[in-house]
């Protein structure tokens, strides 16, 4: 994901999330705890919960407001832009994509997680969870414009 994404994020996490002071459990608006003085603060966000720093803001807002993407279609669609849809094989006209994954499931799924490196590396998918769920870049952007 490119820095410029990153760093809106996180803005957009610190504008949704309020300082927290977890020693005496209360809200710490201006930064420093009113009652401890203490800054080192975790983040608090309504109706979610608390936690330290913005990952965790940021994956929710990311899950609540985006549909992850649908890998496998999105791989397929792009296979079948790259490749003739359909083989011959003796008198038969059959669908590649599924000729493919039929006749090898492994080699298919090799493919689809290159692919799926190569598009995050491109910025054109990102992942919030390790790679658990993807979600489109341009769609991430279109939110933090809306915000
Ligand atoms: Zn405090």
């Amino acid at each position: 994901m490119n820095n410029e994404i990153q760093e809106k994020l996180e803005k957009l996490a610190l504008k949704k999330s309020i300082p927290f002071c977890i020693g005496c459990y209360r809200e710490a608006p201006t930064k420093i705890c009113p009652s401890c003085g203490s800054d080192d603060l975790a983040r608090f966000v309504r109706a979610e919960g608390m936690g330290w720093g913005t990952d965790w803001i940021i994956r929710s807002i990311v899950e609540s407001e985006l549909t992850p993407v649908n890998v496998d279609a999105a791989f397929e669609n792009s296979v079948r832009s790259c490749y003739e849809e359909n083989v011959s094989v003796l008198w038969m006209t059959l669908d590649a994509v599924t000729v493919a994954k039929e006749m090898d499931p492994i080699s298919w799924d090799i493919a689809k997680s290159e692919w799926l490196s190569q598009e995050e590396g491109e910025g054109i998918i990102t992942t919030f969870d390790n790679g658990a769920s993807y979600f489109w870049c341009h769609e991430l952007e279109k939110l933090l414009d809306a915000e």
